[in-house]
């Protein structure tokens, strides 16, 4: 589903560059619950959004389902992007004057799905996440792990191969955190292709694999026992 071949990416500030990722390689399979781990400033977020076609890497090859993620112009890049990735972030980023059901049916709309179908699939959505009563309310109303719910039926909705999140329980305290997991657990059970960058062991140790990021390298990829979120919720 996803290979990545001598991944580079600098940043430039000035006359100074920050080499952030230096030649990363790895394969992620249709149905894998990927963890990456990290320390603040290793780069996980350089790299998920390089995987998520929000930014560009300097060199090396990326392949999304079969296709070569290079020199898009921003109308492909768009619909790729919207084809194919789903995102969850650590600050949900639900717009908060717009309900539960709107913030969830808003990118349909921009894959120009017709009203109705974009209300159903909205609703179905925030079903699977346990939020069908709160679908009339606003973000503001929600408490954070229910915003994160939100979040991941917006992600949801659009029926992505791959889901991307960055540190999704990062603002989440645990039990709330857990729930999140269970969440993403049960989406992985479906067989969706999933991503989640992490700097929490614990969280990690819910994916099935983990890969470690450390001075612009992987330092260590490895499979993992899975531990269900389930039993702490
Ligand atoms: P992580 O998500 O692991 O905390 P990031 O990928 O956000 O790490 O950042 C990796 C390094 O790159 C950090 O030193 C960060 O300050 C720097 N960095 C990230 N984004 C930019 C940018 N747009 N411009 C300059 N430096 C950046
Ligand atoms: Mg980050």
């Amino acid at each position: 589903m996803i290979e990545i071949k001598d991944l580079h990416k600098s940043y430039r500030m000035g006359s100074n560059s920050l080499h952030v990722l230096k030649g990363i390689n790895f394969t992620a399979e249709s149905g894998e619950l990927v963890a990456i781990m990290g320390s603040s400033g290793s780069g996980k977020s350089t790299l998920l959004n390089i995987l998520g076609m929000l930014d560009e890497a300097d060199s090396g090859d990326y392949t999304l389902d079969g296709v070569p993620i290079k020199n898009l112009n921003e109308t492909k890049a768009a619909k790729y992007r919207n084809k194919f990735l789903g995102f969850i972030f650590q600050s949900f980023n639900l717009i908060n004057y717009k309900s539960a059901l709107e913030n969830v049916a808003l990118p349909l709309y921009y894959q120009r799905i017709p009203r109705k179908e974009r209300q159903e699939r909205a609703m179905k959505y925030l079903g699977q996440v346990g939020l069908k009563e709160w679908a009339h309310h606003l973000p503001s109303e929600l408490s954070g792990g229910q915003k994160q719910r939100v979040a991941i039926a917006r992600a949801m909705a659009a029926e992505p191969k791959v889901l991307l999140a960055d540190e999704p329980t990062g603002a989440l305290d645990s039990t709330t955190s857990y729930e999140v997991m269970d969440l993403i657990q049960k989406i992985n059970d479906q067989g969706n292709t999933i991503l989640v960058v992490t700097h929490e062991d614990d969280i990690a140790h819910m994916c099935k694999r983990i890969i470690h990021l450390k001075d612009g390298v992987i330092e260590k990829d490895e499979k993992v026992t899975q531990v269900r979120a389930s039993q702490y919720v």
